[in-house]
């Protein structure tokens, strides 16, 4: 750990290669997830203390390290970002930042943070395991040359986000066609500029989009061809974050569809709230669109994408075999599609709910570990999980506020029609107790805001509008989520208090 100040110690009973790192919070996780946490952290710890970031990626950036080099930010660049640090890029407001450029911004991010806690940095290494004795928690932390490593830490906070790794490419039984994921073959590359072979995009949310309009502006006339699954709508860039004088007169504010989502949501009547929120503030080109992934999209990138696909196949693909006379696509419904070999098979058929990592509660009894993750979700997306829950963290305020948690994975897996509005229900019902439990500084300096869009008074009369009717729409959010965690017996709800209520979850985590 060259440059560490941590407080080194070798008298813990480590093994002769080990070292023991001391610390006052360590965070795994180095995405902009961890980032949160950090600029959080950094606001409650004093500059002597000591903070450790572990990630097993060998840099900072998380999931946009290794994904496909023409990935985008879905919304405009300021919004992404760790607490309320401002961009250096110089763009636009409305510009959409590059993979470097989010990286780029991910690292000064952490310079600026640095200026208020001192952290250090170990990259290229796992967390292996977490113990909590007399109030220390012991770190595990293995390298993939399986040196061991422990760190003693007061908090700990896993920041884990939703484990994107790189996509591999989709295993077909054809040896003609040409199987790749964006995450290893750059389709704005040589090698797929080479031919004019036709392009098949498997998947119809973000990263389809991205290939999509990738290939159609990059090679216009070409064969491109898109299996959308059950379809997707986007949120309408345009319509929510309009520019110009708009931003004064037009357009919606995300936290005032996200209120009005929710309460139009009861559990059950998903295909409605669809078909309102589609109508309302969607963008889609697809004939159907099962799923929502609260993605953004312009109305130019959708059209430009529209005109440019030759075809869009409302179906799933299973296989693609050889025949006699070229290959065949085999799709989940049982239909068949002959295409010319030499094809080009991308798989963009997503990274959520890839690997099943255990349920783990997102705060430990003592409250000395927390996580950030899918299985035990609070708010709809990680950024914000690690920008809030730190602060309740800190605040000593993590097990007295009873939010509800989710298991999001497990409810993504059994009806992806219902996760988007589940998922804004339990951010609505928890900002609702986080409002309660924190200052309002923490809600104003939290610059991932989308509302900073919009002017000061319109972001200030929908702030209020919040305030006037967020208590009173609570227990219409709760009965909502106790609705979704009935239906589709999932975990849905408060965490155990008592030690008696503690056991019955863990008897029923074992049946
Ligand atoms: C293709 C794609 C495009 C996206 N585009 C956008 C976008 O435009 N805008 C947006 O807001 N969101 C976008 N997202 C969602 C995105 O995942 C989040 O915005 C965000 O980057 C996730 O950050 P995170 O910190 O939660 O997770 P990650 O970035 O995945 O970071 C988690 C980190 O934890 C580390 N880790 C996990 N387990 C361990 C362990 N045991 N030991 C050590 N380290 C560990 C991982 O190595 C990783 O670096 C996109 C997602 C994908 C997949």
């Amino acid at each position: 750990m060259p440059g560490s100040s941590a407080r080194r110690t070798s008298d813990a009973g480590p093994g002769p290669d080990e070292t023991v790192d001391r610390c006052d919070l360590c965070v795994v996780g180095a995405g902009v997830a961890g980032l949160n946490a950090l600029f959080v952290a950094g606001r409650y710890l004093s500059r002597e203390q000591t903070v450790i970031l572990v990630d097993r990626r060998h840099r900072l950036g998380g999931m946009w390290v290794d994904t496909y080099p023409y990935v985008r930010l879905h919304q405009p660049h300021g919004m992404f970002t760790a607490g309320n640090i401002t961009w250096t890029l110089g763009r636009e407001r409305s510009y959409l930042a590059t993979k470097p450029e989010v990286l780029d911004h991910l690292d000064h991010c952490l310079d600026v943070i640095k200026e208020r806690v001192h952290v250090d940095e170990l990259f290229g290494w796992s967390l292996e395991s977490e113990d909590e004795v007399d109030g220390v928690v012991r770190v595990v932390c293995r390298a993939a040359d399986g040196r061991r490593r422990v760190i003693e830490t007061r908090r700990l906070i896993k920041a884990f986000g939703a484990q994107v790794v790189p996509n591999e490419p989709l295993e077909l039984s054809s040896t003609r066609v040409r199987s790749v994921s964006p995450d290893y073959c750059d389709v704005r590359g040589d090698e797929m500029r080479a031919d004019r072979a036709p392009i098949w995009i498997i998947g119809g949310g973000k990263t389809a989009m991205d290939t999509a309009h990738a290939v159609v502006t990059g090679y216009p006339g070409r064969e491109v061809n898109i299996v959308a699954g059950s379809g997707t709508y986007f949120i309408s860039r345009d319509r929510t974050l309009p520019n110009g004088f708009r931003r004064w007169v037009g357009g919606a504010l995300l936290s005032r569809i996200g209120c009005e989502l929710a309460r139009r949501f009861d559990g059950v009547n998903e295909t409605e709230t669809a078909a309102w929120m589609r109508a309302t503030h969607g963008t889609w080109f697809t004939p159907e669109t099962g799923n929502f992934l609260l993605g953004l999209l312009s109305e130019s990138e959708n059209a430009t994408i529209a005109a440019g696909v030759t075809d869009v196949v409302i179906d799933h693909l299973v296989d693609a075999v050889d025949r006699d006379d070229g290959v065949e696509l085999l799709f989940r419904s049982g239909a068949s599609r002959p295409i010319p070999a030499g094809s080009w098979i991308v798989n963009c058929t997503g990274y959520l709910v890839r690997h099943e990592s255990p349920y783990e509660p997102y705060v430990s009894d003592s409250g000395a570990v927390m996580s950030i993750n899918l299985r035990s979700a609070t708010l709809h997306l990680t950024t914000y999980m690690g920008y809030f829950m730190t602060h309740l963290m800190f605040s000593d305020k993590l097990q007295q506020t009873p939010l509800y948690e989710l298991d999001a994975f497990d409810l993504r897996r059994k009806s992806n029609a219902v996760f988007p509005y589940a998922v804004f229900t339990l951010a609505q019902y928890n900002l609702s107790l986080l409002s309660d439990a924190l200052p309002g500084s923490a809600f104003r300096d939290c610059g991932l805001d989308p509302d900073r869009w919009y002017p000061m008074p319109r972001r200030m009369l929908a702030g209020a509008q919040f305030l006037l009717s967020h208590r009173r729409d609570r227990e219409h959010h709760r009965q909502t989520l106790d609705t979704l965690r009935d239906r589709f017996a999932i975990r849905c709800g408060p965490l155990p208090t008592t030690p008696e209520e503690r056991s019955a979850t863990e008897t029923a985590d074992v049946g």
